[in-house]
């Protein structure tokens, strides 16, 4: 199993697809011109999010809501405008069928060996999960084209909010201890970008998706990474804490009332 596995098994692959997609399509429209221009600063990129502060918040309260509790329990319901509802939805569709075709991909190309090369067989599932998502691109809107699963950059995004989920999961280690097992999300997003190099215009549009979404994610690390220095990772670490306390409280109580029965 990989780590996309992590969600694709419980019922939260949605709710986390939909935050991480809501949150993106929020960035975007803070400033689409500035996304969509040549010029990479990452400086600026940084500095655009950093004046959006509900934004910011917003990807935050994602991160530490799954890595503290593993559900979006901590993130506040903010339904997307009449001007984010495309975008929002092409997106979130996007994440998810890659998602599950990956794993599907695992399923249907016999992925169960465990001497097999576990970073070739990742590189095969997304091969064929992209090829899926080619397939999907009209949906969920059959008269518009998606081209979050047109490019795969649905995929990218994907992998990147999971690489920064990680890194709050795992404040020691920066979440690389899956790089072991799994290619790194760069490595992953370099094959998926380029795959059509023998049709110029689709190679364009695939890697001007792609590499907006790295640049965006990029900028969105760069922001969590210092918040969780500045008292995220203390956070994350204290939710995770009281729920284990509450948990053991809750599990004292059923077992003292238990005992007074059979006293
Ligand atoms: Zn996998």
């Amino acid at each position: 199993m990989t780590d996309q596995a992590i969600l694709s098994v419980n019922s939260f692959l949605f709710r986390w697809c939909g935050l991480v997609a809501r949150a993106y399509t929020r960035t975007i429209y803070a400033s689409t011109p500035h996304w969509c221009s040549n010029s990479s600063d990452p400086a600026a990129d940084r500095e655009l999010l950093l004046k959006h502060p509900d934004l910011v918040l917003y990807w935050f309260r994602i991160f530490v809501s799954f890595s503290g509790t593993g559900t979006h329990a901590l993130v506040p319901y903010r339904p997307s405008s009449p001007m984010e509802f495309h975008l929002f939805e092409q997106v979130a569709w996007s994440m998810e069928y890659f998602t599950i075709a990956h794993e599907f991909g695992h399923h249907l190309l016999g992925h169960r060996n465990a001497d097999d090369d576990p970073k070739a067989q990742e590189f095969q599932a997304d091969a064929f999960a992209v090829k899926i998502c080619e397939q999907l691109e009209f949906e969920p809107f059959p008269l518009l084209p998606n081209p979050y699963t047109r490019t795969a950059a649905g995929a990218s995004l994907m992998l990147l909010a999971l690489e920064i989920l990680r890194a709050f999961e795992d404040p020691a280690g920066e979440g690389i201890a899956v790089v072991d097992t799994h290619p790194s999300p760069s490595d992953r997003i370099a094959k998926i970008s380029t795959r059509n190099l023998m049709q110029p215009k689709q190679l364009q549009m695939d890697q001007e998706f792609n590499g907006t979404v790295v640049r965006i994610m990029s900028a969105v690390a760069a922001v969590m990474r210092d918040f969780r220095r500045k008292g995220g990772d203390k956070l994350v670490a204290m939710i995770r804490q009281r729920l284990h306390d509450a948990e053991m409280e809750l599990r004292n109580s059923g077992k003292s009332s238990s005992d007074e029965a059979n006293a």
